[in-house]
């Protein structure tokens, strides 16, 4: 037997130590460092002939911290990895019904258009989705984007109904959320969202007042505070479970805890959540870079929120079973803007040059702009992240940041991991 390449031992406060398993999501805890290396050290001592494998090296063997000699388990990995990549049970949408915003957010990569998507696209878009479930398709995920996906909520309801119909049809799962900046809602948009089953919503409040309406102001300057806290109350009582998502900088960070009392006060009314976001610097023509936190001053941001018990959702929701860092990495998920167009990530929507193919042109590939993300390979002999114990959490990172910042920010540090697995774990 041998160690897992995928434990991470680290010593807690008290002087004990705890062993994760990346991969399995075990936890074991022992006395002290010293007897966690002297349990590893026996339990690696093959057994004498005739003798049977003693109960603490079959109980780390059974949680995966102790493996066979002969297993490889980086190959094991990448066969999950794989697997999940070209798999064609799901398909991920991402879909922009409009790249107009009624927003002017300083941070936003997008290049703003008006226009919304025409019938023809909405027609040959749920054609594609049909073609998709005749292939396999189970679990179809739809998220609408934008721009602002509210400026067009027509689009929605007639795409998302006849999607629903096919999928219905083919027996299969449909899942249905919504990006808005939520200053359009009403409660007849609110009836439609129900109506469609689009059940979880992300609004962002990028802090208290002062804070959020310099970052989100509506294109006439005017604030968006007041009018997207008042609007967050039509969720009452509608089953639509609403994740507001706070960028975090070094300016606004103070806000949190006070946001976080809006939040609560919403509640038990509407099922609603608080998390924090690190907002990176992703755009060459985004000025406003030395307001970003680095990973540790985010990492100390996130300690503090944790001790005070601000945090609401699983900041490591990466750490769920997922094997791969994002979607962009799977072969059967793709961005679509209005105009039919599909891209690999978020942060490319509306560049040209990225387009993997138009809807109306299906046969005109642009292979590059998909290989980068889902031919990228974590596992190849001279990349670092092969012998990371955090692989199977990250599989590698943002292919984004990888390939227009010449690496990627490690998502997953001794830290960070060592606080998910004592809030997590052992509280
Ligand atoms: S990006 Fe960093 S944390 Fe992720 S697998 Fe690679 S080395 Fe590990
Ligand atoms: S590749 Fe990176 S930037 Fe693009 S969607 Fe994935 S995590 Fe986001």
């Amino acid at each position: 037997m041998k160690p897992s390449v995928f434990n991470f031992a680290y010593e807690r406060k008290d002087g004990s130590c705890a062993v994760f398993n990346t991969f399995s999501r075990a936890v074991v805890v022992f006395d002290s460092m010293e007897q966690y290396r002297e349990t590893f050290r026996q339990a690696c001592t093959a057994p004498a002939p005739g003798e049977t494998v003693c109960g603490e090296a079959a109980a780390l063997q059974e949680n995966g911290l102790l493996v066979a000699d002969e297993l490889d388990e980086l190959d094991v990995l990448k066969y999950f990895h794989y697997k999940a990549k070209f798999s064609n049970e799901s398909l991920i949408l991402t879909i922009a019904p409009t790249m107009q915003c009624n927003f002017a957010c300083p941070y936003c990569y997008e290049k703003a258009r008006t226009g919304h998507m025409s019938t023809e696209i909405q027609d040959a878009l749920v054609d594609y989705v049909c073609e998709k479930l005749e292939q396999g398709a189970r679990d179809v995920d739809l998220t609408w984007y934008g721009g602002e996906p509210l400026l067009y909520p027509d689009v929605i309801d007639r795409v998302t109904g006849r999607i629903a119909g096919a999928v219905r049809t083919a027996n299969a799962k449909l899942g249905c959320t919504m990006v808005t900046n939520g200053s359009l809602l009403t409660p007849d948009i609110v009836a439609m969202l129900q109506r469609n089953e689009i059940n979880s919503i992300q609004i962002t409040l990028d802090g208290m007042a002062e804070n959020h309406n310099a970052r989100r102001p509506f294109r006439n300057g005017g604030g968006s505070f007041d009018r997207i806290v008042s609007n967050l109350s039509l969720f009452a009582g509608t089953g639509i479970r609403v994740n507001v998502r706070m960028n975090v900088d070094r300016k606004n960070k103070g806000d949190y805890a006070a946001l976080r009392e809006v939040v609560d006060g919403l509640r038990p009314q509407v099922e609603i959540s608080l998390y924090p976001a690190l907002v990176e610097h992703l755009n060459a023509d985004d000025l406003r870079s030395d307001v970003y936190l680095s990973g540790s001053e985010y990492e100390a941001f996130l300690r503090d929120c944790r001790g005070a018990e601000h945090l609401d959702a699983d900041e490591m929701a990466l750490a769920n079973n997922r094997r791969y860092f994002c979607t962009a990495e799977l072969d059967n998920c793709f961005v679509v803007d209005e105009l039919g167009n599909f891209y690999k990530c978020w942060d490319e929507i509306g560049r040209p040059e990225l387009v993997c193919f138009n809807l109306l042109d299906r046969e005109r590939v642009n292979y590059s702009a998909i290989v980068r993300y889902v031919a990228d390979d974590p596992f190849r002999e001279d990349s670092r992240c092969r012998n990371c114990c955090f692989l199977p959490l990250c599989f590698g990172g943002c292919r984004y940041q990888k390939y227009y910042f010449g690496g990627v920010k490690c998502s997953f540090t001794p830290e960070s991991v060592s606080a998910f697995v004592e809030s997590k774990y052992l509280t």
